[in-house]
């Protein structure tokens, strides 16, 4: 069996038996003993246990290896004079799925006005908002004082800046910088070799993550806010599947049907572990060896896009925004959505793919259009599995727009990409 095949297995798997211990939980059909026991040495033991190292060896390798496969592409790009039109291109395509992904949501959240109706609904757990940066500040904080402390914070934008800063300076070294570019390129497959190592154990890490996430979810929130919940899905399933194939066809001619099957495994790690972010290691050997992205184009994209582009969290936050307008009986008007659609954009740039920043971005939203941030703990309830489905769409967005500008460029390989292996996870 290939290794896909164990993580997909290991998906279903951990979701049926999360399922299983969470009806357990709440109908006590077993008896206080039994739950108790899978309670105190599964869910929160072993299953526990097992996936938080999972999920520490996953961020075990994002600095490395952004920082090295990034100062090895901007070494090789160097040498061409298509820089800038590169990061250019990718950066207005992250802007524009982003606002497209927004308006989505906000129109189906006008259509299908999940809110109304729904004023009596009082918050189950409450929401502490925190201060939220300046633009200014976010955009001085693009930029490192001290690399260490960017390494050591795991902050992605200003090992960006160093890496590429590095990698333009080891292009232009002469003899030293030629055997410098060979060190990191040295060095480059080694850390790719180590997330191949640690992949083995993927299908363990996330059967136990999501057996544990699953039974911990609280349904009946679900069940309360039922329709916001379906709108996002839906919202999400349309940018996903939909938006996402025609962007593929139109810029690139490929065919997104096999995009959609070999970003599987990364998928799946996106999935259980709610994480962009953690999921770098796996997007960028995905796009890199299964899609036929060059290093030298994803090392820069993949990284920024887990950072910057996060399309199925702004879904979430165009519906969750007219969900609590309708909520509340409050009418922003146009001019409202269109601020949210401006903020939401930009409130993505500089908050990290980490499990639920979507809500701390929201606050920034809510807070520019004059919202009660009381809405958002009332969305929270459903937060935890939205937050899973819209880290896949994120990711999925991150190489989408990835395999776009590497292919127009002309670093990517046909051949790669329609291989037919969808068996593999990296190589
Ligand atoms: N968990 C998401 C991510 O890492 C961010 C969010 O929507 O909360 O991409």
């Amino acid at each position: 069996m290939g290794l896909t095949t164990k993580i997909v297995l290991a998906m279903l798997l951990g979701i049926v038996v999360g399922v299983l211990f969470n009806f357990f939980e709440t109908s006590q059909v077993l008896g206080a003993g039994i739950t108790g026991f899978i309670n105190n040495y599964l869910t929160e033991g072993l299953f526990d246990i097992i996936g938080r190292i999972f999920i520490a060896s996953l961020k075990l390798m994002v600095v490395p290896l952004v920082l090295v496969s990034l100062i090895c592409g901007a070494c090789a790009l160097s040498e061409g004079s298509r820089v800038g039109v590169l990061a250019g291109k990718t950066l207005a395509l992250y802007l524009l799925t982003t606002a497209a992904a927004i308006s989505l949501a906000l129109m189906l959240a006008l259509v299908f006005q999940p809110g109304v109706g729904m004023e009596g609904v009082q918050a189950a757990v409450a929401f502490e908002p925190k201060p939220s940066p300046s633009l200014s500040q976010v955009l001085v904080d693009i930029f490192p004082s001290n690399p260490v402390d960017a390494m050591a914070k795991g902050n992605m934008l200003q090992i960006i800046v160093f890496a590429l800063l590095m990698g333009y300076a080891i292009a232009r070294c002469g003899e030293p910088g030629r055997r410098m570019a060979s060190f990191f390129n040295d060095l480059n497959e080694v850390i790719m070799r180590m997330v191949g190592v640690l992949m083995v154990f993927a299908p363990y890490g996330v059967f136990a993550l999501l057996a544990t996430k699953i039974s911990q979810l609280g349904t009946e929130a679900i069940f309360q806010l039922g329709k916001y919940f379906l709108v996002v899905l839906l919202a999400l399933a349309l940018h996903g599947l939909g938006v996402y194939s025609l962007l593929l066809k139109l810029f690139s001619g490929l065919s997104p049907l096999e995009l959609l099957k070999k970003m599987r495994p990364a998928m799946v790690f996106a999935f259980s572990t709610s994480s962009s972010a953690a999921t770098i290691p796996v997007t960028l050997s995905t796009v890199e060896k299964r899609l036929g992205v060059d290093n030298k184009v994803a090392a820069f994209t993949v990284p920024l896009g887990a950072t910057v582009n996060m399309d199925g969290t702004a879904i979430m936050q165009g519906v969750a925004t007219a969900f609590i307008a309708q909520m509340y009986g409050i009418d922003i008007g146009l001019s409202g959505y269109l601020t949210v659609i401006l903020t939401a954009t930009l409130a993505s740039i500089g908050t990290a793919g980490v499990p639920g920043v979507g809500l701390i971005m929201l606050a920034m939203v809510l807070q520019q259009v004059g919202l009660p941030l009381e809405g958002i703990a009332i969305v929270m309830g459903v937060d935890r599995l939205l937050d899973m489905v819209r880290t896949v769409v994120n990711i999925t967005g991150d190489s989408v727009v990835t395999t776009i500008v590497a292919k127009s460029e002309g670093y990517f390989s046909k051949e790669v990409y329609y291989d037919g292996n969808y068996d593999s996870v990296a190589s």
